[in-house]
């Protein structure tokens, strides 16, 4: 099997790697890809969000499954593309992308499902604010409702940031989204999704904040581990039977039926599960995570729900133990990045690359905030830190930061539902 995965992500280059350990897959492509991935995959340089480009790549190549990461060219309808071009696409239309694209249809796909979400509002305008503001918080929690790359939402017991952020992105003409705030640990929960047919892979969380302790703001993500030891074992099928399943089947009722991956972000309390919110792809950096400790066959899986026969697959294959990603993000990231610094000591399939170029005289330098991850998988969540850390101390990147505690607080038996 050929497959072609579109995007330049350390998720993308998590997902070349899982394919290419799948004895099945014969050759792994990548579009437009990034200098780590280049060792994992043959790369070709396609604008991803161009469904014209991304069609005329496939067929050159003769790919026999597209495997598309990001959620840009999902909701401009490249998977659409790639579909009626009759190669199977594991990736939703943009249709179903909406779940991601769209806060608002989120909202009411999960009404209609009887899924439980924190309680929101939509403000259109500047006057609608204070009032509404003032049916929140503390603590508020200001989203904007489209795709922000993880960076849209500011939580804050300050109604003054609170207030500003909501007010800068009407100014830029963008609706803004108020929530009660969820108070729970967090869980990402990935499920392979065909039609009806639910497949969780292992549960995972992120951490978003950019610094030590959860603090300051939030970010695509800065690391991320896999499995959850606070998490109670009957967990992962109650989210399945409350959240996943009413939501693949609510989306079918609507003629919008979703194929690919349904991230489900969730907080935790002792009443359940509450969606945070849901993702139409695989989230980086939890996948990093996820798929080292995966023993089936990747592409198997991939091309399985992209053709419909999800429900032909036995129990998942999991490696024991544990795995944790620690992002290394560039000089003033989340705000803007610095670019163009040299990276050493980038190598080994622990590396996965983001934001990474090579220079003309082949060096490898920095070009985008989220640099790269590294994964280190262990017995237990305790050596799987120990491994990331080691292979992160051996990495130079000037300016570059990284958060020192992912996985810590599960490690120390400090996360109770
Ligand atoms: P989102 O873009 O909706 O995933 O939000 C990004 C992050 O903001 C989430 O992973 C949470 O950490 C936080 N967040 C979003 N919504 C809420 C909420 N209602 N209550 C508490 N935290 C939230």
């Amino acid at each position: 099997m050929r497959v072609l995965v579109i995007g330049s992500g350390a998720r993308e280059h998590a997902l070349a790697l899982a394919l290419g350990r799948d004895p099945g897959v014969s050759e792994v492509h990548c579009a437009p890809g990034n200098a780590g991935i280049a060792s994992a995959a043959t790369l070709h340089q396609v604008n991803a969000s161009s469904a014209e480009d991304v069609v005329a790549l496939v067929t050159k190549i003769a790919a026999d499954l597209v495997v598309i990461g990001p959620e840009v060219p999902l909701v401009l309808g490249v998977a659409d593309a790639v579909r009626a071009a009759g190669i199977a696409t594991f990736g939703p239309s943009a249709a179903a992308a909406r779940i991601e694209g769209s806060k608002a249809f989120a909202k009411d796909v999960m009404a209609a499902a009887g899924v439980r979400t924190a309680l929101s509002e939509i403000v259109d305008t500047p006057a609608e604010l204070d009032a509404a503001l003032d049916r929140f918080g503390p603590t508020w929690v200001v989203k904007d409702d489209g795709l922000a790359a993880g960076k849209g939402v500011v939580v804050t017991a300050d109604r003054r940031a609170a207030r500003d952020h909501a007010a800068e992105l009407l100014e830029r003409g963008h609706p803004v989204l108020l929530e009660s705030f969820l108070s729970g640990p967090e869980v990402s929960l990935f499920c392979l999704v065909d039609g009806e047919t639910v497949v969780p892979l292992l549960p995972a969380q992120d951490h978003k904040r950019v610094g030590d302790g959860d603090t300051g703001p939030n970010t695509g993500g800065m690391g991320a581990y896999t499995p959850l030891p606070w998490l109670p074992a009957a967990m992962v099928a109650r989210i399945v039977d409350e959240v996943a399943r009413p939501v693949a089947s609510e989306m079918v009722r609507r003629g919008c039926p979703f194929s690919g991956l349904l991230y489900a972000g969730l907080a935790i309390d002792s009443e359940g599960p509450t969606v945070i919110e849901f993702n139409c792809r695989f989230g980086d950096p939890e996948t990093q995570a996820v798929l080292a400790l995966l023993e089936s066959p990747f592409g198997e899986l991939l091309k399985a729900t992209a053709t419909g026969t999800l429900d032909s697959v036995g129990p998942l294959q999991w490696r024991d133990g544990a795995a944790v990603t620690v992002v290394l993000a560039a000089e003033n990231y989340p705000g803007r990045p610095r670019s163009g610094d040299v990276i050493t000591g980038a190598d080994g399939d622990e590396v996965l690359h983001a934001g990474t170029a090579k220079r003309d005289d082949g060096a490898l330098i920095s070009s985008g905030g989220r640099v790269l991850s590294v994964v280190g998988v262990g017995t237990d969540l305790a050596g799987a830190r120990a491994y990331a850390y080691e292979t992160l101390a051996a990495i130079r990147l000037a300016g570059g930061h990284f958060r020192t505690d992912i996985g810590l607080a599960a490690v120390e038996g400090r996360i109770s539902i």
